[in-house]
């Protein structure tokens, strides 16, 4: 089953839950908007090089859209509506004033120069421009995307725009209207909620055993956190492998030795694989790459108490029913990787009143929205007697559902 579909289905129980009739799902189970573009680059040697990219909006009844941009030679269309459909749940449960959007492009940015990539970066803002805007549809970083690409694309839209527009986008550089801890703010609202978890499950996380798949923007800052905080990082990867110490990993020399894309294991000989790892004997688990990671081929190994979804989409839903029936706390991907989102709303407040906040001003916030979060989903699946998962649609579908009825589309 794909994630679209796999989506699709948990939408579809939320909404009954609710007692929402049938038209809601029909609506909320597609984007409003897809738009596919078609992008030519001159590359390095002189030859055009045209890339596909797509931009969804999910569904705008709350506010503009909003989602990051992926770079990364498996996206597809499927993929790009599932992604803005979650992020609309992020925004429904964070109560931010927004509906999901999302992009991505088909390309490898590990095998592109620094100029291809502006290239592509700035013919992508080209071709969505019409659908995009500071009050339309709100870009940011993903998988393989940076605080650079967000500037590239900033300035190409500041320029068709005639007007200088950092609202149009969030992840941007400080020194360009970015926001104090936005960089790490997906992996520190990731942190809040491992904390929250934790205490449910009567786990103290200085000494807890972790592992995380990822080393890129979510798995590296929050391998610092974690061990800063006294946990044990047993575990780690990339996308070619991965790192195991039962005593704990040198945490400052990998992040030391990472490069921008979030690798680091190519440098040891003595790796273990993605699957090994996610089966490694730990407290908690946490996938920070891409999808379908923890499926039913692998559910029954998992020896994690707690796994708490940093990326997006990492674990399938029969995954899902096998690790909440083993009684294994799964924290969802919806939830537990919200603080991006939540930072990126922040940002776009500052750059619209041109006022800034400080990075304690910025914390506290997000510290007091997303344990708001964790809570009422965790006593949502508890009352209601569902698992994890569904509680966080249930509560993330409500406030889009309700503003499409009050507008009248439903
Ligand atoms: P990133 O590009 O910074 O890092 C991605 C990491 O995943 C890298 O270490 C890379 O080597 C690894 N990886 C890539 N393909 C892999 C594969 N097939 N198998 C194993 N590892 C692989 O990306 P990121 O921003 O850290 O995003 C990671 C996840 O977190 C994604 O699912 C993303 O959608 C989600 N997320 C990110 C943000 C954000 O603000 N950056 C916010 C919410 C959710």
């Amino acid at each position: 089953m794909d994630v679209l579909t796999s989506t699709r289905a948990v939408v579809k129980t939320a909404l009954e839950r609710l007692g929402y009739p049938d038209e809601v799902y029909e609506l909320l189970k597609d984007s409003i908007r897809m738009l596919k573009v078609r992008i030519p680059v001159r590359m390095d040697d002189g030859s055009i090089k045209v890339f596909t990219g797509y931009r969804a909006q999910h569904n705008d009844a709350v506010g503009p859209t909003k989602g990051g941009v992926r770079f990364h030679p498996d996206v597809t269309e499927v993929e790009v509506n599932a992604l803005a459909i979650w992020m609309s749940l992020k925004a429904g449960i964070v109560d931010l004033p927004y509906g999901g959007g999302k992009g991505g492009i088909i390309c490898d940015p590990r095998e592109m120069s620094f100029r291809e990539l502006e290239g592509l970066s700035r013919g992508y803002v080209r071709a969505i421009s019409q659908v995009v805007g500071p009050t339309k549809d709100i870009p940011a970083p993903d998988v393989f995307t940076n605080s650079q690409i967000m500037a590239w694309m900033m300035d190409e839209y500041s320029r068709i725009d005639e007007f200088n527009s950092p609202g149009f986008i969030t992840g941007k550089p400080i020194v360009l209207g970015g926001s104090h801890g936005r960089e790490s703010a997906t992996a520190k609202g990731v942190t809040i909620v491992i904390n929250e978890a934790a205490k449910k499950r009567g786990i103290d996380v200085k000494g807890a055993r972790v592992v995380i798949q990822g080393f890129g923007n979510a798995g590296s800052f929050l391998s610092k956190f974690l061990h800063d905080a006294g946990a044990k990082v047993v575990g780690i990867s990339d996308a070619y492998g991965a790192l195991h110490d039962p005593n704990g990993l040198d945490i400052d020399y990998l992040l030391d030795r990472r490069d921008s894309f979030g690798t680091v294991t190519k440098l040891f000989d003595n790796t273990i694989t993605n699957k090994e790892l996610l089966e490694l004997d730990c407290d908690i688990l946490v996938p920070a790459a891409v999808e379908n990671q923890i499926t039913a081929e692998n559910a029954h190994q998992i020896k994690a108490n707690i796994v708490v979804e940093a990326a997006n989409g990492p674990t399938t839903m029969e995954a899902t029913k096998i690790l909440t029936d083993r009684g294994i706390l799964l924290v969802p991907d919806v939830l537990a990787s919200a603080g991006g989102v939540t930072v990126s709303y922040f940002e776009w407040v500052q750059n619209n009143q041109g006022y800034y906040w400080t990075e304690e001003e910025i914390d506290e916030k997000l510290h007091a929205s997303m344990i708001k979060a964790f809570n009422t989903i965790y006593n949502t699946a508890e009352t209601r007697r569902v698992d994890m998962r569904l509680a966080a649609y249930m509560v993330g579908v409500r406030k889009m559902a309700e503003a499409s009825r009050f507008r009248g589309w439903i």
